[in-house]
């Protein structure tokens, strides 16, 4: 069995109790079993639980100095420590980004009563995507009291249209009290038309449609597992018996995931050409010209804002592509 942190070596995690309160917040469950082996590996240091508390810090000093030598720096504050230390002091956080953001035209159109909430359901953003939007949605136009209606990029005026007291359950589902998701992909197709001033994410991202093909055909194949195999989503026939059986087994199963997962659902969408729809699809005469990318990366910037399970679903069905437009993103002044 391999040693878990904290019994690597040089490993600078350690072990706490969890508050009940924590406990609920994560969805820790209590359990008889402990998940990793409590015989480290010879050379790994002490099993923390089953060590003595007073010689927690002794034993845990000693056995490092043993292995790595007198001189050893694993326990001293070295240059490139301080460096990353003060890297992680010099990120914004998220309330001044907030605060920033509230400054901003679009702002104004958050309904009053909602403003806290919005406000706070702001503050969990991820602060890479936080920093993004301050960069580049200075001049972003919105109506997010607009009632009664879907939330869409309307491309002709520019704005944004959607209705944040709308209980949608894919924001449900990601905690948010406002429709934050819907505002995290609907500011994600503004970004692609207007953060690079004057061309489009999308046009200079020639490889993104190829690569989420391949990766969704990828998912798809992995989810048939040794059921059967689709060779194309061009070839890929409904009203072929296998085919039309492997298109079943794909929409149950994408449908089984969580209801975060409408990233995901809605490209596979795209991807087979409107053929696997589950969950969350567009109508099938959207998915012409560009649509796909387009809606890649509205998925794509909803997945760096909310973090979390919805980004770790769309890394694992969209690998190459989304790290693709991650790079581009990230390497952006
Ligand atoms: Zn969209």
């Amino acid at each position: 069995m391999r040693p878990s942190p904290p019994l690597h070596f040089n490993c600078r995690s350690t072990v706490r109790p969890v508050y009940a309160e924590e406990a609920a917040a994560f969805g820790i469950k209590e359990s008889a079993e402990v998940s990793f082996s409590n015989a480290p590996a010879k050379g790994f240091g002490q099993y923390p639980i089953n060590t003595p508390s007073k010689s927690i810090q002794e034993k845990n000093l000693e056995s490092p100095r043993k292995f790595l030598g007198e001189n050893s720096q694993w326990d001293k504050v070295t240059d490139n420590l301080k460096k990353r230390y003060e890297k992680t002091q010099n990120t914004p956080v998220a309330t001044d980004l907030v605060n920033e953001l509230k400054k901003y035209p679009f702002f104004k159109s958050v309904p009053k009563e909602l403003k806290a909430d919005f406000e706070n359901d702001l503050l969990k953003v991820e602060p890479e995507q936080l920093s993004f939007l301050v960069k580049h949605a200075k001049t972003m136009k919105a109506n997010l009291n607009h009632r009664g209606s879907g939330a869409y990029y309307w491309a002709y005026d520019n704005t944004i249209y959607l209705d944040l007291s709308r209980k949608d359950p894919r924001s449900v589902a990601s905690g948010y009290k406002t429709d934050l998701n819907a505002f995290l992909h609907e500011s994600g197709h503004w970004l692609d038309y207007n953060s690079l001033g004057g061309t489009k994410i999308q046009d200079e991202l020639p490889k993104l449609k190829e690569l989420i093909q391949k990766d969704a055909l990828n998912y798809v194949n992995q989810i048939l597992g040794d059921r059967g195999r689709i060779e194309s989503f061009e070839t890929l026939n409904k009203r072929r018996k296998a085919d039309r059986e492997y298109i079943d087994i794909t929409e149950k199963e994408i449908a089984k995931k969580s209801a975060t997962r409408n990233c995901v659902s809605d490209l596979i969408n795209g991807a087979s050409y409107g053929k696997i729809q589950d969950g969350y699809f567009h109508d099938d005469d959207y998915w012409i010209s560009d649509a796909l990318e387009t809606e890649a990366i509205a998925h794509f910037f909803a997945g760096k804002g909310s973090g979390g399970e919805r980004l770790r679903e769309i890394k694992e069905a969209f690998p190459n592509a989304f790290r693709y437009f991650d790079d581009f993103i990230g390497g952006l002044k």
